[in-house]
């Protein structure tokens, strides 16, 4: 990647796409990030917004967007279950609209793309840990499959642009990512349980909790898309980018209550439908293609995301 590229960040207001903002304006490029502000929030680049360098543009990926950019990432899509429930009709859309748009987008500019697929496309997997190659077991018209499908056409759509109209394409699974600046109300796990702890509530433990999933640091996926990015054209993925360290739900909670010191309770509820019982990625493909694998351990990256709430809390 060359200096002062101009680059598309989609979702770039988000958890993610915010850090991703911030390396890009330290690595000198000029940044357009786009959002309509669905799950993500203003705070998270307000920080940005005196930099000459950095421009924000209220926009939602399933209408066209006409701009000139060389790099596009594309990370709109509400990620947490409860966000991409609530409208999944409009979630469905994003994946699928909007993947259309950036890809014509990409197609007419002559930009390079990248997706930010997910470990969902694996849905409650039957492999375990989950390679690459393996196909998925998806539930098509559960209450995931928004999300799930979404993401799956998404993928389809950048390999047929490839393939069809030689789109130079980039597509990371992500498997679940964690750090500062998670919504408060996300409603993802981690995020849920680090607040919960600090406000003193009872941890939501859904199931019994023996279901598994592995947390990888924000600062770690990054680094692997980063490379993903600058490694050779033809290496396009699908690349898994996550933690291999798995853990239990339950393990997680109590990790946090250590932690944090807190005295909440766990309680069980419900476990919500086509909840995948257990995931870990393999990561043999990005050690070996990107040389890439996770650095900071579970403990030290939960310290920083319990840090990031402290302080939002007291606010
Ligand atoms: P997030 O909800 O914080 O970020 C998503 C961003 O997209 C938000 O800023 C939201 O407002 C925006 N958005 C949603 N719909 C949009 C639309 N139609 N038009 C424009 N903007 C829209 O979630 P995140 O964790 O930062 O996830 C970023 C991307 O990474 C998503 O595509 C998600 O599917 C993918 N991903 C995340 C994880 C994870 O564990 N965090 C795992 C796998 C994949
Ligand atoms: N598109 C866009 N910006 C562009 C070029 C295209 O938003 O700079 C959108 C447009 O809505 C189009 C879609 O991307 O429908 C797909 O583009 P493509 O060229 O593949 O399709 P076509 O225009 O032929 O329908
Ligand atoms: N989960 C939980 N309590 C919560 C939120 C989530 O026990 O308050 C469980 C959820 O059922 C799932 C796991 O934690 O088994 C991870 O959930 P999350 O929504 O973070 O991500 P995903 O299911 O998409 O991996």
């Amino acid at each position: 990647m060359q200096p002062s590229n101009r680059i598309l960040v989609s979702g770039g207001a988000g958890f993610i796409g915010s850090h991703l903002c911030d390396l890009l304006i330290a690595g000198g490029h000029e940044v357009l990030c786009i959002d309509n502000y669905f799950t993500g929030r203003r705070r998270n680049i307000e920080h940005l917004l005196s930099k000459p360098r950095f421009e924000v543009m209220r926009h939602d990926v399933t209408f066209p967007l006409y701009v000139e950019v060389d790099d596009i990432y594309n990370l709109a899509c509400p990620a947490s279950p409860i966000h991409y429930q609530y409208d999944p009709v409009q979630t469905l859309k994003t994946s699928v609209h909007g993947a259309i748009n950036m890809l014509g987008l990409a197609k007419r500019t002559r930009a390079r793309i990248f997706q930010a697929s997910t470990s969902e496309v694996y849905g409650d997997p039957s492999v375990h840990p989950q390679p690459e190659s393996y196909w998925g077991h998806v539930n098509p018209i559960g209450v995931r499959a928004c999300y799930d499908e979404g993401k799956r056409a998404a993928e389809t759509l950048f390999f047929d642009y490839h393939r069809q109209h030689k789109v130079r394409i980039k597509v990371a699974r992500i498997f679940n990512t964690y750090g500062p600046r998670m919504h408060p109300n996300d409603g993802r796990v981690v995020s849920n349980f680090i607040v919960q702890a600090l406000s003193n509530n009872d941890i939501t433990l859904f199931g019994d909790g023996n279901q598994t999933r592995s947390f990888c640091y924000v600062s770690d996926l990054l680094d692997g898309v980063q490379r993903l990015m600058n490694a050779p054209e033809d290496f396009i993925g699908p690349v898994n980018i996550g933690n291999p360290r798995e853990s239990t739900i339950r393990e997680l909670a109590e990790m946090i209550l250590r932690l944090t010191g807190s005295k909440s309770k766990l309680i069980f509820l419900p476990l919500p439908s086509d909840d995948p019982r257990q995931r870990q990625p393999d990561i043999r493909l990005a050690r070996a293609k990107l040389d890439w694998e996770p650095k900071v351990t579970v403990e030290d990256g939960l310290k920083e995301t319990i840090a990031y709430f402290r302080r939002l809390l007291a606010e």
